[in-house]
């Protein structure tokens, strides 16, 4: 069995959660189980470890998770991209639509400085708008978001085609219909 395929594998799918017709796909089973979680950060590891990559930004909240043990096996530091009103210091900020209403992601305005290369990092895309508004965070910085990564992607969701078309590499683990 692939990585891909053994990854897969452990992730839960709970259907109806958290509102009625939304399968959501549990990222928990994976995390649980040290092997899983070892072959996960490994194929992020492999894959960014060449790249001359400066910082790995982590979206709100699961990837800070994933994230933050990639960095710290990169050598690398962390920085996260927050649901608004929970950074302390100075902060950029960038709202998005969602299917009813709209959210803020917030980033500290030291994050990363002009010209550095960042991996932006989330669990899961779905219609994309999370890691848009974390590119154009990191973008607003003066950095160059070398790629996205997430370990799920909803490809009917369109997001990873919206990120792609967007001029951002994308890279995913898995997928799911
Ligand atoms: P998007 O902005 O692409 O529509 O939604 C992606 C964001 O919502 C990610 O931060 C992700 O963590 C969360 N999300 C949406 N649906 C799911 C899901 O089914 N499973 C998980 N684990 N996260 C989800």
């Amino acid at each position: 069995i692939n990585p891909s395929e053994y990854i897969k594998e452990h992730i839960r799918t709970v259907p109806n959660w958290p509102q009625e017709g939304v399968m959501f796909r549990d990222i928990t089973p994976l995390l649980q189980n040290p092997k899983v979680f070892r072959v996960l950060i490994d194929m992020f590891v492999h894959r960014y470890m060449d790249q001359k990559i400066d910082v790995i930004a982590g979206l709100d909240a699961r990837g800070f998770i994933i994230g933050s043990v990639l960095a710290y096996e990169l050598n690398l530091g962390f920085v996260p991209i927050r649901k608004k009103g929970k950074l302390p210091f100075h902060t950029v900020s960038e709202e998005y639509e969602l299917e009813y209403g709209s959210a803020t992601v917030e980033l500290h305005a030291d994050a990363c400085k002009k010209g550095e290369r960042v991996v932006l990092i989330d669990d899961l895309i779905a219609t994309g708008g999370t890691m848009m508004a974390g590119k154009k965070l990191l973008e607003r910085l003066g950095a160059i978001v070398v790629e996205g990564a997430v370990i799920v992607d909803l490809p009917e969701l369109g997001g990873s085609k919206l990120i792609k078309e967007s001029g951002l590499p994308l890279f995913t683990v898995c997928n799911f219909d």
